[in-house]
């Protein structure tokens, strides 16, 4: 059965193994505002258990309440909010669940204060446009592909804005250019290729590139203060798309959980997954704990799709789904720390988000870049991240985390990849190691007359990067986000991390397809609605391209 032909209409108040009938419960949604109508079943306590040890060990009471719903979205990150209120416009009379585990929505990877903030289009990032040295070619495909997906983000953005579903977009989203900086004799004819080759696609024609010091100087002045420009110094070269965009994507997540309240949706904060069950109908039961003053405070929720947006917990609850998809993956965090600085003359200098190239054995995502933030409404610069190495798959998880994943099937591909990554290890080791000095050093390649004053040192938030079976290397680390769903199309889950938050809607799109084949038809004119290039590609029609892109800025406000 997948999870859209099992019954998606109302379901009526259903008893626990067919035993004693629970009393019915309200499922209207209603519009009062209040999270629950709902009725408690009997209660078993468990009789001298210290509270929160039997639900350890499995024998703590019977969940108090029980509750059939449609669709059960795990975690309160932007990936689970972007489904939740896809679903309530696709179909509005479904009752849809989000759990989250904190208090508030978007404080964990999704924070404005955790990422970077990059509304990744490929336009600055040197690592999505590999040089394939054999051929002497820049390969483009990448930056096209998380291009083209950025844009998806950007119109349902609009749609959502355009509805009054979002308030003013400059709470969430603000232009920042975005540039790339290189120096010296082969970086800045790397940069000069990269450019020739991306200027010819059409979501990329506004690129700019100048090695002229004098127009450096105006795009990005910091970059300039104390810089040896003299002739004979170092050649340096940058590239420039103005219409760039910094998000606080901590804000938008906010923002669409409200509207997803608004819709009808059920938001509810304090809430941790804990354990699922699937029943021989399809349908999973989710064991869910919530902190309250009840004994135990467990509640079960059945409904016939799940999607565990976790972030980078998902690896741990797709596990205690026992899906078969999951065996072989394993997860790898990493950790980073950011400097900041919220001098208001130097923050005033500083419009763009600049990326430079990565030192040998980086994680893409941890080349350190100079960003011009906007986080809860506060102007300010990060540089970083750093990377690091916390055991934590969240940053306020257990430390237990990595050991608690490690099964019999994904032991040899996670130790697989490990070994092809001994670079990856030695680097984040380096970074860890790395003195306030080394961080200011890391920073004056940016801004050579930096100040130690001016610049604090942040926490960001944890990357979980996807470690899995690969039938020629044994076992691989890859960077990418993948999502993983049971074979029915019940269960599904997102792993990975980068390009992140800005491919959030193609990340909903892709669960829709994935688990709601059949439902896809249907849909199409209202995903089309909401985004225009809805299964086309932007980049082969640039007349589209330009329209599309002119249309989400002006709504945007970018
Ligand atoms: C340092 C850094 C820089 C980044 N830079 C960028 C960038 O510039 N641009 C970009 O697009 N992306 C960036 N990303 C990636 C981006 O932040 C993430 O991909 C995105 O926020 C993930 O969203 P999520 O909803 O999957 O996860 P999260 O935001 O982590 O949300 C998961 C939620 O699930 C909750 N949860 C976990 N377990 C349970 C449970 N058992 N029950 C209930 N709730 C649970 C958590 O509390 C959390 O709130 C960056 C990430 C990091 C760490």
């Amino acid at each position: 059965m997948t999870s859209d032909s099992a019954s998606f209409q109302r379901v009526s108040t259903w008893d626990d193994q067919g035993t004693a009938p629970l009393k019915a419960m309200s499922m209207d949604r209603g519009t009062s505002g209040s999270i629950y109508s709902e009725e408690t079943g009997g209660a078993s306590p468990c009789m001298g258990c210290f509270d929160g040890v039997p639900r350890m060990l499995g024998c703590g009471p019977a969940p108090t309440v029980k509750e059939d719903v449609d669709v059960i979205l795990i975690g309160g990150g932007i990936m689970s909010a972007t489904l939740g209120i896809m679903l309530m416009e696709l179909e509005p009379t479904w009752r849809v669940r989000i759990y989250e585990r904190l208090p508030s929505a978007g404080e964990e990877a999704s924070n404005g204060w955790n990422n970077a903030g990059t509304g990744h289009a490929a336009l600055c990032e040197l690592n999505y446009t590999p040089d394939n040295k054999e051929t002497g070619k820049i390969d483009c495909s990448k930056a096209i592909a998380i291009n083209e997906k950025f844009q998806v983000s950007r119109q349902f953005w609009a749609y959502l804005v355009k509805e009054k579903l979002l308030p003013t977009p400059k709470t969430f989203i603000n232009r920042a250019p975005h540039m790339a900086f290189c120096h010296g004799e082969e970086h800045v004819d790397f940069l000069r290729r990269r450019f020739e080759a991306l200027k010819k696609e059409p979501l990329f024609e506004e690129m700019e590139f100048t090695t002229d010091i004098d127009q450096i100087r105006e795009w990005a002045p910091l970059l300039l203060q104390g810089r040896d420009t003299s002739k004979g110094a170092e050649p340096i070269a940058c590239t420039r798309v103005e219409q760039g965009t910094d998000v606080d994507y901590g804000t938008l997540t906010k923002h669409i959980v409200r509207a997803f309240i608004a819709k009808g949706g059920v938001y509810q904060a304090n809430t941790t997954a804990e354990s699922f069950k699937q029943d021989p109908d399809g349908r999973w039961r989710v064991i869910l704990h919530k902190e309250d003053l009840s004994k135990g405070g467990t509640k079960e929720v059945r409904a016939p799709f799940v999607f565990i947006g976790a972030g980078g917990a998902t690896i741990q609850l797709l596990q205690k789904t026992g899906i078969p998809e999951i065996q072989g993956f394993g997860a790898f965090p990493i950790s980073g720390q950011f400097l900041c600085c919220q001098n208001p003359n130097i923050v005033a200098k500083h419009p763009n988000k600049i990326y430079g190239m990565a030192s040998v054995g980086a994680p893409p995502m941890s080349v350190p870049h100079l960003d011009a933030r906007i986080v809860d409404g506060q102007p300010m610069i990060l540089f970083g991240p750093f990377a690091g190495f916390s055991p934590r798959y969240l940053k306020t998880s257990s430390v237990t985390d990595v050991v608690s994943t490690i099964r019999h099937h994904n032991l040899i591909p996670m130790a697989a990849a490990g070994l092809q990554n001994l670079d990856l290890t030695v680097y984040l080791a380096q970074q860890l190691l790395a003195t306030k000095d080394q961080k200011l050093e890391a920073l004056k390649e940016f801004i050579p007359d930096a100040r130690p004053e001016d610049w604090g040192m942040t926490w960001a938030g944890q990357r979980v990067q996807i470690m899995k079976k690969d039938p020629k290397k044994v076992g691989i680390l890859q960077f990418g986000t993948e999502v993983v769903s049971s074979k029915d199309g019940s269960m599904c889950g997102l792993l990975g991390a980068s390009p992140g938050a800005s491919i959030s809607v193609q990340v909903g799109l892709d669960v829709l397809k994935n688990c709601f084949p059949s439902k896809m038809a249907g849909w199409n004119p209202k995903l089309r609605e909401m985004i225009p290039s809805f299964g086309e590609s932007l980049n082969n029609d640039a007349a589209k391209a330009r329209m599309n892109m002119a249309f989400t800025a002006k709504i945007l406000e970018i």
